[in-house]
């Protein structure tokens, strides 16, 4: 069995872009996993030699009720069913409310998570990204979707090394 992974974050952080990169050697979009619907896209993923399963969801909106109607359906679905939550926040934008109710969300689960900084490119990328530390879900995987920068680095730190 791949390992499953699923991009979760509030919209517009770029998580179709890193799953369109995840998927982009093959094509890739798995039409018989199991829990399939139009709401959250699977693809076969073979990166830089690690194979895995990438579920894309169509993204958390922030809203001042509780989480559970925060987060979108789907998204909830697809952290429970994932082996590995990868947490997009924007570096560009910085935190906002929707990232610390997801992350409060994460926080509560026994699920391996990630935050993964997206949009890194032609940033000071340490001093924005320091502020997501206050999310309590450990380290920042520093990352460009579009440009692939930090990517490998992001699924060693995941999956570990091959
Ligand atoms: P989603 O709503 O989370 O699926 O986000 P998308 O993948 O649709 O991306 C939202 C926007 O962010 C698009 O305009 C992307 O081109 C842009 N974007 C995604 N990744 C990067 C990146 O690494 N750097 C920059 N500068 N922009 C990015
Ligand atoms: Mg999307």
């Amino acid at each position: 069995m791949l390992p499953v992974i699923a991009l979760v974050g509030r919209p517009n952080v770029g998580k179709s872009t890193l799953f369109n990169r995840l998927t982009r050697t093959r094509d890739a979009l798995v039409a018989d996993f199991p829990g399939l619907t139009r709401d959250r896209k699977y693809g076969q993923a073979d990166y830089d030699g690690y194979e895995f399963i990438v579920v894309d969801t169509g993204g958390i909106d922030g809203s001042e009720e509780g989480i559970e109607t925060e987060m979108a359906e789907q998204s909830l679905l697809a952290i429970e069913e994932a082996d590995i939550v990868l947490f997009l926040v924007d570096a560009r934008a910085g935190m906002t409310a929707a990232d610390q109710a997801i992350a409060q969300h994460l926080r509560r689960q026994e699920k391996k998570s990630f935050i993964v900084a997206n949009k890194t490119d032609g940033i000071d990328a340490d001093s924005s990204c320091a502020e997501f530390y206050q999310l309590a879900l450990g380290d920042i995987h520093q990352i460009a979707a579009a440009h692939g920068r930090g990517v490998t680095q992001l699924l060693e730190a995941t999956l570990g090394p091959i």
